[in-house]
């Protein structure tokens, strides 16, 4: 088997390949306003209450409608994993594997398809979307190889007369409750993780993306996934998210979005309930408030477009985001001129337009949440650039930029998962260090430096999960930068690295007298 590398991004430059993806944006234009039913043990169920998801840039376009699932149907699902436990954990793990490697084969096949319906339903710009896929294939291909390499567990000692084994088992239904900013990506990472250990789950995808996920439940029966091991459940988190998290059968959680549900779900999870004979395991990915920190000495080109890219990127709706810069005093002018120029040429607009830099962000919930942040953020900085949305159509918010923002400003601490970005002036790289560290998460981040007594320091000093020199601080690549941070950014799991697959197993030692 060739060894992993991770699936090449799309040049859009090339003339073919720009043709290729605006006829799968055609073909997913002529599929839209279909029915996804929910789906239990193999069986397609379609109910009378339905989540309408629409196109974020274009509020009149229904890109689906897919069953919900109510509480008799999330305890259907629930039984339907608990029978299918019984004989998916007994396949053999190669075989298991092998059902990844076809998903992933079939998904790049038909790699624009699934990234056109990231651009109509997420809203997401080409690049985005197509990265967003790619990373879908890099979780099938990675964890496949991963599952093959932690098969026979790991060698330990053994006396004279005794053999001793130490392996990893599964450890029962799981709940994967998935975001809507990689709908695809983090969505099939986190299914087919639990799904390739022996675990079966049930699938509970963001009801402003639901659709992009059914498309992928789909390939993976096409796949030869058996029925019952991925149950596709949508569903509102206050009647089936909670039923399902406090589950007595529920073995573990598997959660990614923001850090008011993780932590809500990893309390409730902590509570034993009648029948219940485990103490259920929560991973949780959740927030961020992550930091682009230029130092004196560095190149200034690369910092403005580092923190321009970090910040703006999927219209700032990563977790990963740079939402804010911290600039040491003597460069702190001309990054921010650099910054604010650069920005000022980003185009915001429809997805679907090849050019288009920043589509739209996912919902109205959001962009009133990140306009009451902007309106926070002229009280406490200079508004440089942006500020202002229009959601007459789409859900549109320029980019913004805040400059001379205080470290301990709500909007220098506050997660608000949108295209703002605060610009904070820092003495000397202590202070850089102290306010680089100075938020209650620690998710990503990056220094700008050519300072190697700096970079070596700080990567000690930055407490974050994922640490970058000289680039921005999204971008994470499967098996490359396993991704997942400290402290309010969740459990300290790393998505798409070497022990990520074991968090959803349980070792088990035998001992025998020979
Ligand atoms: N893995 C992504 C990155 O490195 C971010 C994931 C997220 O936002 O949840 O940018």
């Amino acid at each position: 088997m060739k060894p992993y590398t991770h699936e090449p991004f799309t040049n859009f430059n090339d003339e073919m390949n720009k043709k290729a993806f605006q006829d799968a944006l055609a073909y997913v234009q002529s599929q839209l306003g279909k029915e996804y039913p929910v789906i239990i043990g193999g069986q397609e169920i379609t109910t009378e209450e339905k989540i309408t998801s629409i196109n974020p840039a274009n509020k009149e376009e229904i890109i689906g409608r897919v069953s919900m699932a109510d509480q008799e149907l999330a305890e259907k699902a629930m039984q339907a994993a608990l029978t299918a436990f019984e004989s998916w954990k007994k396949w053999r793990p190669e075989h298991r594997a092998n059902i990844l490697f076809r998903a992933a084969a079939m998904l790049r096949r038909r790699k624009h398809e699934f990234s056109a319906y990231l651009v109509k339903e997420a809203g997401k710009p080409w690049k985005e979307a197509d990265a967003d896929t790619a990373e879908a294939i890099d979780f099938l291909e990675f964890y496949a190889r991963q599952m093959l390499r932690i098969k026979d567990g790991f060698p330990v000692n053994s006396r004279d007369g005794e053999y001793n084994q130490y392996h990893y088992i599964p450890l029962g239904v799981g709940i994967i409750i998935s975001p809507f900013n990689f709908p695809l990506a983090i969505m099939a990472g986190t299914t087919v993780a639990a799904i390739v250990t022996g675990n079966t789950v049930l699938l509970k995808p963001a009801n402003s993306t639901p659709v992009v996920a059914a498309k992928f439940v789909e390939l993976m029966k096409e796949a030869g996934l058996p029925d019952g091991v991925l149950n596709f459940v949508p569903g509102s988190g206050s009647k089936i998210g909670d039923y399902l998290v406090d589950h007595p059968k529920t073995r573990f959680i598997s959660f990614t979005g923001s850090r008011e549900v993780g932590c809500r779900i990893n309390e409730r999870a902590a509570k034993i309930n009648p029948g219940q004979i485990w103490i259920k395991r929560v991973i949780a990915e959740m927030g961020g408030k992550d930091t682009v920190v230029v130092d004196k000495d560095a190149d200034l080109d690369l910092a403005a477009a580092s923190i321009v890219y970090s910040a703006f990127g999927f219209s700032g709706q990563k977790c990963s985001a740079g939402s804010r810069a911290v600039v040491h005093q003597d460069v702190y002018e001309e990054v921010l001129e650099k910054a604010v120029a650069l920005t000022k040429t980003l185009t915001v607009g429809n997805p679907e337009d090849a050019d288009t830099y920043m589509g739209p962000v996912i919902d109205e919930k959001a962009f009133n949440k990140i306009m009451s942040y902007i309106e926070i953020g002229k009280q406490e900085g200079r508004l440089m650039t942006g500020g202002e949305g229009d959601d007459s159509k789409g859900y549109f918010i320029q980019p913004t930029i805040f400059a001379d923002v205080d470290e301990k400003a709500r909007i220098m601490q506050e997660e608000i998962f949108g295209p703002v970005l605060a610009f904070c002036k820092a003495r000397d790289f202590d202070h850089m260090m102290e306010i680089a560290n100075n938020t209650e998460y620690g998710l990503t981040g990056a220094l700008i430096s050519n300072n190697r007594e700096h970079i070596e320091r700080a990567r000690e000093e930055f407490h974050v999960g994922n640490l970058y020199f000289n680039r921005g601080c999204t971008g994470a690549i499967v098996g490359y930068q396993p991704f997942g941070g400290f402290n309010m950014s969740g459990t300290d799991s790393k998505a798409g690295g070497p022990d990520y697959l074991l968090l959803h197993m349980q070792a088990k030692t035998t001992s025998e007298m020979l």
